[in-house]
């Protein structure tokens, strides 16, 4: 409830309101809207609606004197009052894509298991890729901003914000941390602005949270080019990006390289992965390469062991517990939508006391993975981040992921399967969230060597 004011106006007689005394009354009901609304946000959203949009709102409006229900809000802490206002701009702008470009189609492309290639243009013209980097045309942002935004692309579709992370943080953050000045320069302004894809090839098919000591791919020298031979697995826009950064280890001396790698390289072939079951939006690849020739100014001249591929995930991994947050979050605000209006027994179901408890159990899950998460990215701005401080948040992250749109999906009932009811998108691709960028388990083995200060890896 509102705190009282301190010095409501008084009437001043019982004599029919006067000019003065109505102004005062009106001044009074602004400062009360104003305590919960940004005026200055307010505008710049209405201003950016279309009279469809603007419409509905008008309608939900007039219905509030009706008792309505209160306003569907997963940010319960207002952590995005800790961004700035040009940081909210840039939030509202994102959301506002988001919900008009993505989520319109978004269950169709699941289905589908495609990826909405249209769109690249369209996130390309907003040139947010790299957005924390400094120079290269990039924008220099916080990695808070950079965290808000992949969890607003996830709480509309987790497969997108996947989409953009590869892109923005694995490909292009390899040549950032790992590039030569010179590759940097080739390289990071058109993938800002998404006219040139990239992807991280890591995985293989027999390796994968091993790995930092078992890569398979090699590298060999041949004169002034390598030749690399080998699988990779899972490699999400591999299939219609322009290049992939592969990582092989070289076999004069067993330390991993990594290697800019454009997809028509002879002896390159990409497969998609079919069937799967979590982020069909997501293209991911088979990679096989026989005898691929690349060139030595095609090799990250800054990666000289699997430290520095390590560097790379160190620096993205707190995008994935952020994407985890706004998955949970896109679930929790469905759900609770739901609860108000799906009746049973004659009243809403949010009236129940058994789904009152669900959805605070979600809120406080959904809250203490946004604060964490918040904490985080000022660490990691303060460049004070460690592996484990990463680690402790992808997994508390994910999994509360997995709880909370589970959670979702029970308080919609069998409706809750059904795909056009909004929440069996999260409750899939929280699935991978879980496994990618290191799986729990890994990431708990991290955290556990840092606390106990013994390695349990084998
Ligand atoms: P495994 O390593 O085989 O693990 C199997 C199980 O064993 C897991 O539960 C694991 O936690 C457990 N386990 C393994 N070792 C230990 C241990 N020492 N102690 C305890 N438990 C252990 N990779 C890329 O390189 N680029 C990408 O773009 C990419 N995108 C992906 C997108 C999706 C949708 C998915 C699903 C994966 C993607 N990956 C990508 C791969 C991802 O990073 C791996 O799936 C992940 O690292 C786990 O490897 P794995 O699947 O081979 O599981």
């Amino acid at each position: 409830m509102d705190a009282q004011p301190q010095h409501q106006p008084q009437p001043q007689s019982q004599q029919p309101e006067s000019e003065f005394s109505s102004f005062l009354s009106k001044m009074y009901k602004l400062s009360r809207i104003a305590r919960s609304v940004d005026p200055t946000e307010l505008m710049s959203f209405i201003s950016k609606l279309d009279p469809e949009m603007i419409g509905k709102y008008m309608k939900a409006a007039k219905s509030h004197g009706k008792k309505a229900p209160p306003m569907i809000e997963g940010d319960f802490y207002s952590v995005s009052e800790l961004l700035t206002p040009e940081e909210r701009r840039y939030q509202l702008d994102v959301r506002m894509f988001m919900e008009k470009e993505v989520k319109p189609i978004a269950d169709e492309f699941w289905m589908k298991a495609e990826f909405p290639h249209q769109l690249i243009p369209k996130i390309g013209a907003m040139g947010l890729g790299g957005l924390t980097y400094k120079g290269y045309g990039c924008l220099g942002q916080s990695t808070v901003l950079e965290g808000i935004l992949a969890m607003e692309m996830a709480r509309i579709d987790t497969s997108f914000s996947t989409f953009f992370g590869v892109q923005s943080g694995l490909a292009m953050g390899s040549i950032y941390l790992c590039g030569s000045e010179e590759q940097k320069q080739k390289y990071l302004p058109e993938m800002r602005d998404f006219k040139l894809l990239g992807a991280f090839g890591l995985t293989e098919p027999e390796v994968g949270s091993g790995a930092a000591g078992g890569l398979t791919t090699t590298c060999k020298k041949d004169g002034d080019s390598w030749i690399l031979n080998g699988q990779k697995k899972w490699i999400g826009n591999a299939t219609f990006s322009d290049f992939v950064i592969i990582w092989a280890r070289n076999v004069e001396d067993d330390r991993v390289k990594g290697f800019i790698v454009p997809n028509n390289s002879h002896g390159f072939k990409t497969e998609k992965i079919e069937n799967k079951l979590s982020l069909r939006i997501v293209q991911n690849a088979l990679i096989t390469m026989t005898d691929v020739r690349v060139q030595e100014s095609n090799r990250l001249q800054n990666a000289n062991s699997y430290r520095d591929t390590a560097a790379v995930l160190r620096m993205t991994r707190a995008g994935v517990a952020w994407q985890a947050v706004g998955c949970a979050r896109g679930a929790y605000e469905v759900a609770l939508k739901y609860a108000q209006d799906r009746k049973q027994f004659g009243k809403p179901i949010g009236g129940f006391q058994l789904i009152q408890d669900q959805l605070s159990q979600m809120l406080s899950s959904l809250t203490a993975m946004q604060t964490m998460c918040m904490r985080l990215s000022q660490l990691q701005d303060q460049d004070r981040i460690k592996d484990e401080h990463a680690s402790l948040a992808k997994v508390f992250c994910t999994k509360s992921c997995k709880e909370i749109v589970s959670f979702a999906r029970s308080i919609h009932g069998g409706n809750g399967i059904l795909l056009e009811n909004d929440v069996g998108r999260f409750l899939a691709d929280a699935e991978a969230l879980y496994s990618y960028e290191g799986t729990k388990e890994i990431n708990s083995l991290i955290v556990g060597r840092a606390i106990t200060g013994q390695s349990a890896f084998v």
